[in-house]
């Protein structure tokens, strides 16, 4: 693949130049309209970060979307991980307007950055055709094994003492996490967990040499819908840790919302399970499978197996929010109560 070793030639050529050795009819249609997005804006640099800044913003409101709509139907409070907490849509647009505000100051004029870093470390970004499926596949997937494990560990430095005190703090305030409160977080946090997610791909091209960004831009979609899934506050029963176990899902994360230990990974449940920090979680789900047993055996309605639900819960909420106090409390500053 030649154009790979284009993609660091030194002079820079004007976009028609770029595309000059190129056959268009022989391109398919996505790769005719990406030839053409870099011709059309001229500059391969704003080509890179505008095209980069669209596709999170499009994919990120795009997938809240459906969730804030699954919100207002009181239809699916039946699949709702924590029922008797459902986000209204004041705590809804209130976390939207800090996401939006975080996208436009820190992450905008950072991604003018990528086009030149991935040019550095030869991948391609203007370049067609794109790769097969054959080399995109396995490089999406290290890099979901890489984040996470990057995630399980910079998420536990996130929960000691002052970390968590004066960063991961904004990102716990919703004990029951909706959607769009995926990336509300304090822009230290989301630069280092979205390091997770760049770092895979930028260490993968420097010593691989065969990455285009298309894939960066697959990897990423998928990335932002692990995330907002994961904070959607429903586990249905096509949710895909029910077809795949070691999928993490709403249910693992929006555990660690609730009781503020245990489930510091992302995508998979293995760094947890490994790394022995899922230990609370798993008595929980336990228990409350048990406990539903018992509840279908004794005939309980479903107002009475809500309240013991909620009962459930609010206890290691409870339990959550002493941890809290004992993280906080490390970092100097606020008493235990
Ligand atoms: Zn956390
Ligand atoms: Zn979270």
């Amino acid at each position: 693949m030649s154009y790979y070793i284009n993609a660091t030639a030194p002079a820079a050529p004007s976009p028609e130049q770029l595309y000059a050795n190129i056959d268009f009819s022989k391109l398919s249609w996505m790769e005719q309209s990406w030839a053409n997005w870099y011709l059309w804006i001229g500059n391969p640099i704003l080509a890179t970060g505008l095209m980069s800044f669209l596709v999170h913003e499009i994919v990120y409101f795009g997938r809240c979307v459906p969730w804030v709509i699954i919100d207002a139907i009181p239809y699916f409070r039946q699949w709702k991980l924590q029922p008797n907490k459902v986000p209204t849509p004041q705590e809804q647009w209130e976390c939207t307007k800090l996401v939006l505000f975080s996208h436009f100051t820190i992450e905008a004029p950072l991604i003018l950055l990528f086009h030149p870093i991935a040019e550095s470390i030869g991948m391609a970004t203007w370049q067609v055709p794109f790769p097969s499926w054959k080399l995109m596949l396995p490089q999406i997937a290290a890099f979901f094994v890489f984040e996470d494990m990057f995630h399980y560990f910079s998420h536990q430095m996130l929960h000691q003492g002052i970390f968590y005190k004066h960063i991961h703090k904004i990102h716990h305030k919703y004990s029951a996490p909706f959607g769009l409160a995926a990336e509300y977080a304090h822009p230290a946090e989301v630069l280092i967990l979205g390091m997770g997610t760049i770092a895979g791909p930028l260490l993968y091209s420097y010593f691989m040499r065969d990455l285009h960004i298309f894939t960066v831009y697959i990897w990423i979609m998928l990335r932002l819908f692990q995330a907002i899934d994961a904070h959607s506050g429903y586990d249905f029963p096509w949710s895909l840790q029910h077809i795949i176990p070691f999928w993490s899902g709403a249910d693992h994360h929006d555990f660690h919302h609730m009781a503020f230990v245990n489930n510091y990974s992302t995508s998979f449940r293995w760094c947890d399970w490994l790394g022995g920090t899922d230990t609370k979680y798993r008595a929980y789900r336990k228990r409350m499978d048990e406990a539903k047993k018992q509840a279908k055996a004794k005939g309980m309605t479903v107002d009475e197996w809500r309240a013991y639900e909620e009962k459930i819960n609010a206890e290691e909420e409870a339990e959550g929010h002493k941890a809290e106090a004992l993280v906080e409390a490390s970092a100097g500053g606020k008493k235990i109560d």
